[in-house]
């Protein structure tokens, strides 16, 4: 089959919820992807970022096999000899005490939730079912119900309703509205530390530190949501770290399994994780053995290959570059690490053309929103790559 028969018995098959590159990729390697004629692309965009290790990393790949020829699922009604290993590796990784693993980074979004409100009824004492959680405008958390019910994005939400209640929204970057908006039944403040969907925005400096001062002096949980920004993504391993901070719960997704297979996971100390009993929560697949097994090998290349200062150096490198090109489309070259955010003016007529030209030159990233290029490139990607790409990325920036 050509691509246009893929494409053709996609758009004819499938529902239409992307609005996608036309290219058919059927293998990758590291930073690169190859199409079905052999084309090779630059991945700019890691699948959203769940790809911090490259494509078909052969550690994972190796663990992922290994595994799968051994045990693939026994449900969390059994234990299994995986499992224990993730959780004690998580814990010696990011300091916290516990974790619950599920699947999508949604799912994971939807457990912090029902901690936080279990916490507040349990241990804060607001009245049953009238918690609060305080989240940002233009936040990206997910497509779950309960989720999209505080997203802020039309698109997201019109016609999905009813929603769930119990959200609060305040704008992203501005603690003195957020500390206004709280109440005696404020459970939470939800937070991307930079909001990657929203077309990488970074907040102020010091607003998530004054986060963490405003959940400790009103009693309520500070709950970072790092599927995208974590796991080395910004040039640390997480992006809380840039201001020193410790949320009190932090979801994981995405690059925890290195793009393999999805695993996210909610991470804090005993005394939260600890009220939750069994029953209260679960999944058929969360933490199974084949699961556990990859994220746990994912983990494990982060930090052999060094990819948290990988992302720093290369992340600062390819952001310094970028800036300098010469564009009159370019309105602002943002972000942290190897999270960067080329934000176009809107008489540029949008970020959608530009990427395509991108992909006629070979690389491969998207548009977020209307006006953002978005430039998340795996995270093993060194700096001849960099260049090869800045040279056609300078190009397209620069034309009419
Ligand atoms: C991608 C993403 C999610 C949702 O993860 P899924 O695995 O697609 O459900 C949630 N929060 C953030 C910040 C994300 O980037």
């Amino acid at each position: 089959m050509n691509a246009q028969q893929y494409i053709e018995l996609e758009d004819q098959h499938g529902a239409n919820i992307y609005n996608p590159l036309d290219v058919v990729i059927s293998h990758g390697e590291g930073v690169w992807v190859y199409d079905i004629q052999g084309n090779r692309f630059l991945d700019c965009l890691s699948a959203y970022s769940a790809l911090n290790q490259g494509h078909v990393h052969p550690q994972i790949l190796d663990a992922m096999c290994n595994q799968a020829s051994k045990l693939t699922l026994t449900s969390r009604a059994f234990r299994n000899d995986q499992l224990p290993l993730l959780y004690k590796e998580l814990s010696e990784l990011t300091g916290y005490e516990m974790s619950l693993p599920m699947n999508s980074g949604a799912e994971a979004v939807e457990t912090a939730i029902k901690l936080a409100r279990k916490w507040a009824y349990q241990v804060k004492g607001v009245p049953r079912y009238q918690a609060e959680i305080i989240t940002c405008q233009n936040n990206f958390h997910g497509r779950t119900l309960s989720v999209i019910s505080f997203s802020t994005e039309k698109l997201y939400k019109e016609d999905f309703g009813p929603f769930t209640p119990g959200f609060v929204e305040v704008p992203f970057g501005d603690a003195q509205v957020l500390e206004n908006a709280i109440t005696q039944n404020t459970a939470a403040i939800l937070v991307e530390p930079i909001q990657g969907e929203a077309g990488v925005i970074v907040p102020p400096n010091g607003y998530l530190q004054r986060l963490r001062e405003i959940s400790d002096e009103n009693n309520i949980l500070l709950i970072a949501d790092e599927i995208q920004t974590g796991l080395g993504r910004t040039g640390k391993m997480f992006a809380c770290d840039h201001e020193n901070i410790r949320p009190d719960v932090l979801i994981i997704g995405k690059a925890f399994s290195g793009g393999f297979y999805p695993i996210s996971a909610v991470l804090a100390d005993r005394n939260l994780l600890g009220l939750f009993n069994p029953g209260e929560h679960g999944s058929t697949f969360g933490g199974n053995p084949l699961g556990a097994a990859i994220a746990r090998a994912a983990l494990r290349v982060i930090q052999d290959e060094n990819l948290v200062q990988n992302a720093a150096g290369m992340g600062e490198y390819f952001n310094e570059q970028l800036a300098e090109i010469p564009s009159r489309h370019v309105k602002e070259v943002r972000g942290k690490g190897l999270l960067i955010g080329v934000e176009l003016k809107t008489k540029a007529g949008g970020a959608r053309r530009f990427c395509e030209e991108l992909q006629a030159k070979f690389i491969l990233a998207k548009e977020t929103h209307e006006n953002v290029i978005r430039f998340a490139p795996p995270l093993i990607i060194d700096r001849e790559t960099i260049d090869w790409a800045l040279l056609r990325i300078r190009e397209v920036l620069t034309m009419e």
